[in-house]
């Protein structure tokens, strides 16, 4: 979509350091990271959050969650741990509305996030 950050980036119109790809997913380096591994995984479909899912994007979205678990074997954080967030709309803070899942790893995370 047009004027989306996000799918400049799937574009390859605005750099970003890739970490992963597919047909379906990218992913790559958060750009202000919040912890030692911070990642933002997205389907190359333009869905803007996740009250834009539709049924026939349920592939797209296993796909999301699939990336996440070769991401976390390949980055060895399976064992250790990581977290995954999707924020949506204002009150979660959801600033790029083109969905993304945070990958967060590499540091003791708290309970209850802010
Ligand atoms: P949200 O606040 O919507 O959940 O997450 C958006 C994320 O995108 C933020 O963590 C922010 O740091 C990241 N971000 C914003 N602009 C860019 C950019 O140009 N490149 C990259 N790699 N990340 C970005
Ligand atoms: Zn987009």
């Amino acid at each position: 979509m047009e004027d989306c950050l996000f799918c400049k980036i799937i574009n390859k119109e605005i750099p970003a350091n890739i970490v992963f790809e597919n047909e379906n997913i990218l992913a790559f380096e958060d750009i202000e990271p919040q912890s030692p591994i911070h990642l933002l995984i997205i389907p190359k479909k333009h869905i803007a959050t996740i009250n834009d899912i539709e049924p026939q994007d349920k592939n797209i979205c296993g796909d999301m969650l699939l990336a996440a678990k070769e991401i976390a074997n390949t980055m060895n954080v399976d064992s250790s741990g990581f977290r995954t967030i999707f924020n949506t709309n204002e009150d979660a803070g959801q600033t790029v509305f083109h969905i993304h899942m945070h990958f967060l790893a590499g540091r003791k995370m708290k309970w209850p996030p802010g």
